[in-house]
């Protein structure tokens, strides 16, 4: 691992850690891989948490398909991993990039645009780091919203 990317992994390790929590969803039939600069987790009950009221609260739909925390990628199924890849990855490099700033620069960025827009779900939908992460997903949908 080149000197560069090994301190922006540790760089980003705070916000990565932040996953753990998560890891008792994982482990039942859980599918974990390591590539791409990423952990990709898909497991049932991580299907449960990203259908769960609060991401239906945070952008409507029926939830997430799949969340980026640090580089940490965790989707409902295969499908949802390989159609939300592209935008998880971008939020990788944004949190590679910010490291432990990262949530921060997220949640003021969210605020920022909930408060423009003075409409809560514009949090999600015109937080600028899920635009530039839309933008990477040349052509595949991810968003909750295109599910049914
Ligand atoms: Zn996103």
């Amino acid at each position: 691992m080149p000197l560069a990317l090994g301190f922006r992994v540790l760089w980003a390790l705070p916000v990565s850690v932040l996953a753990l929590p998560l890891l008792p969803l994982a482990l039942w039939r859980g599918h974990w891989r390591a590539t791409g600069g990423a952990l990709e987790i898909t497991s049932p009950a991580l299907s449960w948490f990203l259908r769960g009221v609060w991401f239906r609260w945070l952008a409507g739909g029926n939830g997430f398909a799949a969340a980026t925390i640090g580089q940490v990628i965790i989707a409902r199924d295969a499908d949802c991993l390989t159609r939300c890849r592209a935008h998880e990855l971008a939020h990788v490099r944004q949190c590679l990039r910010w490291g432990p700033l990262f949530p921060f620069a997220y949640i003021a960025a969210g605020l920022y645009a909930a408060w423009r827009a003075r409409a809560f779900q514009a949090y999600y939908w015109d937080n600028a780091f899920e635009r530039e992460a839309r933008a990477a997903e040349e052509g595949s949908q991810c968003e909750a919203r295109s599910l049914s």
